[in-house]
């Protein structure tokens, strides 16, 4: 049998049609879930990142609340900007999205507005350390979308050895326990782990999660391993991109025209070459991450409004 490509957009579409009823029975017994945004200051990817959220919200009728504070805030201001929304009980999700401007104080800001029954993106010491319990809590959602991407794709996990690459608290950690409560044997490297390739290798199931272009190569994949490549690089070299996508032609024609393209944190032909399934960049791992924000958002809607 070929490589199987998980297509992660495919996969958000599924969720995010399943999510349309709910949404729609929560609308005819209370009202629409709603989901709180704050976006500090410019920054061009977050710009991004929360345009597409918004959209999500706006196509399934997500009541949706942007604040967008100038990038020179302080940490007070921030605090008594958002201190309304924080006590606004009409809000099922609140969102801050990150990376936040140096002189702001992540910690203090997210644990003073965002209560633990509105963590929706399951960040939270309370959500996390529910998590590692194995209890209900919004669960983070670019590790919960991965799950839900390998069940659907019914990729067996019990019993296979899992490598995890990355210790994010937003990826890395939560999806290492994640797949250790679906009974995967769980291995968690980074920065300092020695023989990253050897470990990596031994790996039915490799996630890679670095932030570094192309860094895990054909000799880091076991044959036949399945792939999860997290990793979002944008790349504007042309020598590394003509490298890297030398095998596809329009990628390079499009390269050609926009200036820049998307690599994960693996080389892309290496994957195709090596596993048996792996996710592409883009269109894997990002949709779903979207998606499980959505489907996050409702549930804590229900939980609010009694509908669950
Ligand atoms: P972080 O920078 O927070 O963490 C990176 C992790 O990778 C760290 O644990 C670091 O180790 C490890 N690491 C860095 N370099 C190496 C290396 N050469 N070898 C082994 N391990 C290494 O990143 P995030 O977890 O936030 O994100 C990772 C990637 O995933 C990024 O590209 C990001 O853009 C992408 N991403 C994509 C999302 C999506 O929706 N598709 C969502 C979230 C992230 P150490 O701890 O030792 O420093």
């Amino acid at each position: 049998m070929g490589v199987v490509v998980l297509d992660g957009k495919r996969i958000s579409q599924e969720i995010q049609e399943e999510l349309k009823p709910r949404i729609a029975s929560l609308v005819r017994k209370q009202r629409p879930p709603a989901l709180a945004v704050v976006l500090v200051g410019d920054h061009p990817a977050s710009q991004i990142y929360v345009r597409n959220k918004i959209k999500a919200c706006r196509d399934l009728g997500i009541r949706n609340v942007e604040i967008t504070p100038p990038g020179d805030i302080t940490t007070a201001e921030l605090l008594k900007l958002l201190a309304p929304l924080a006590s606004d009980k009409s809000i099922d999700g609140i969102l801050i999205q990150m990376p936040l401007p140096k002189q702001i104080d992540a910690g203090l800001v997210t644990t003073n507005v965002i209560d633990p029954s509105r963590d929706v993106d399951g960040f939270s010491a309370y959500s996390l350390g529910r998590l590692v319990l194995n209890e209900p809590a919004p669960r983070a959602c670019t590790p919960a979308g991965i799950m839900e991407m390998l069940k659907r794709y019914r990729i067996a996990i019990a019993g296979k050895h899992a490598v995890v690459v990355g210790r994010s608290n937003i990826v890395g950690k939560p999806l290492a326990l994640m797949l250790l409560h679906e009974n995967a044997t769980v291995t968690i490297c980074h920065s300092r782990t020695q023989n990253l390739a050897e470990e990596c290798r031994r790996a039915d199931i490799l996630i890679a999660a670095i932030g570094k272009p192309a860094a895990l190569t054909a000799d880091h994949i076991k044959p036949g391993a399945v792939v999860v490549d997290v990793g979002m690089n944008r790349l504007t070299d042309t020598a590394l991109v003509e490298k890297l996508f030398a095998h596809d032609p329009a990628r390079l024609t499009a390269f050609a025209k926009n200036g820049s393209t998307l690599v994960g944190d693996v080389e892309p032909r290496a994957m195709q070459e090596m596993a048996s399934a792996y996710t592409p960049v883009p269109g894997g791992v990002g949709p779903l991450t979207i998606a499980m924000l959505m489907a996050n958002t409702v549930q804590l809607a229900e939980l609010h409004c009694g509908a669950s």
